[in-house]
């Protein structure tokens, strides 16, 4: 069986005040079966419209989603119902997605039910089932979402999405909103989970410790494009983008005694403005090693050898050499 999720070129541009905004602009990104791809990003890279259009949350303007093989990048709501339980988001603040009017046994059933899967007795079942897999307890069923803690509210909502045994599993920044004491306890949940179920899963995250621990590759956004992906042992390595380069020396190293000695890359300026991208390379308003060609020329995305990195930058060569970001040269 080919992926769970493929993203061709996709686009999602919309009307804003001041212009045309390019949100995501020609993304393209693969999740095998099982596949933990980490999506990272400073926030306003376009992360999570990404997640939302792979789900059709957001409507793509452009480009292709295929899910399990099938093209529902157009498809009509209505036709795309039934898929619907292939795929899943988890958001980044469950108290806004779960219907605080609803009894946490009736928010996890809610899937089943829509999907014809199971009702009365066996939802019930089901119900206490998830709620042990997701660290609950059987009673919990019969509270309200306020009721319960964030890291509660979040385990509720994993299983809500995970209810249905979706083949992919879209999660936008599934622990930022909570204490940093608990985000641990949910990254390890989700873990243990994928590893247990299987499912593909793109983990959108500004977290490069968490995605470190959970992705099997990487997946690097700036300005509503992916300029870098790789496994992501490779991208921590030895990380080939300029701006991957500056992301991943801004990150803590979890463990000192581990010696990554990456000295830290400070960009200037701001994230510019997706209303109106910079032309050439968008990240040339802040490289340190932009050249005159960066600010007119786009770079196109480059498989390097061995098939399974891929970089758009001027200054990485084919054989894969990358230039350092950390030692510009003196002009
Ligand atoms: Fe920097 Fe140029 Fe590479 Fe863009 S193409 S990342 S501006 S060196
Ligand atoms: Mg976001």
């Amino acid at each position: 069986p080919g992926p769970v999720l493929e993203l061709v070129g996709l686009e999602r541009h919309f009307t804003g005040s001041g212009g045309t905004v390019r949100a995501a602009d020609g993304v393209t990104l693969t999740v095998g079966r099982g596949e933990v791809v980490g999506l990272v990003g400073e926030s306003g890279s376009g992360k999570s419209t990404v997640g939302r259009c792979a789900v059709r949350l957001d409507e793509p303007t452009g480009g292709t989603v295929r899910v399990n093989g099938t093209d529902i990048t157009r498809m009509s709501r209505r036709a795309l119902r039934p898929l619907r339980k292939d795929f899943h988001l988890v958001f980044q603040d469950p108290s806004s997605s779960l219907d605080p009017r609803m009894t946490v046994g009736a928010i996890i059933a809610e899937p089943l039910r829509l999907h014809g899967l199971a009702k009365g007795d066996a939802a019930r079942a089901r119900v206490a089932e998830l709620l042990e897999q997701v660290g609950l307890r059987p009673e919990h069923a019969d509270r309200h979402p306020h009721e319960l803690s964030g890291g509660q509210r979040q385990r509720i909502s994993i299983a809500r999405a995970l209810s249905v045994d979706p083949d992919l599993l879209v999660a936008d920044e599934p622990t930022s909103a909570l204490d940093v004491s608990v985000q641990a306890s949910v990254l390890n949940l989700l873990a243990d989970l994928q590893r247990d179920r299987g499912f593909g899963c793109l983990f959108i995250t500004h977290d490069l410790a968490a995605v470190e621990f959970l992705a099997d590759r990487i997946a690097v956004m700036y300005l509503g494009q992916i300029v870098e992906q790789a496994p992501t042992a490779e991208l921590f390595a030895d990380p080939k983008h300029p701006y991957t380069q500056a992301l991943l020396s801004a990150a803590p190293v979890p463990d000192p005694a581990e010696q990554r000695s990456r000295q830290r890359i400070v960009l200037s300026g701001e994230l510019p403005s997706p209303l109106d991208p910079p032309p050439g390379c968008r990240f040339h308003t802040r490289c340190p090693l932009a050249t005159g060609r960066c600010r007119t020329e786009e770079p196109e995305p480059r498989v390097l050898p061995g098939g399974r990195r891929e970089v758009s930058c001027h200054l990485v060569t084919d054989d894969g050499t990358a230039p350092d970001a950390a030692a510009p040269p003196q002009t």
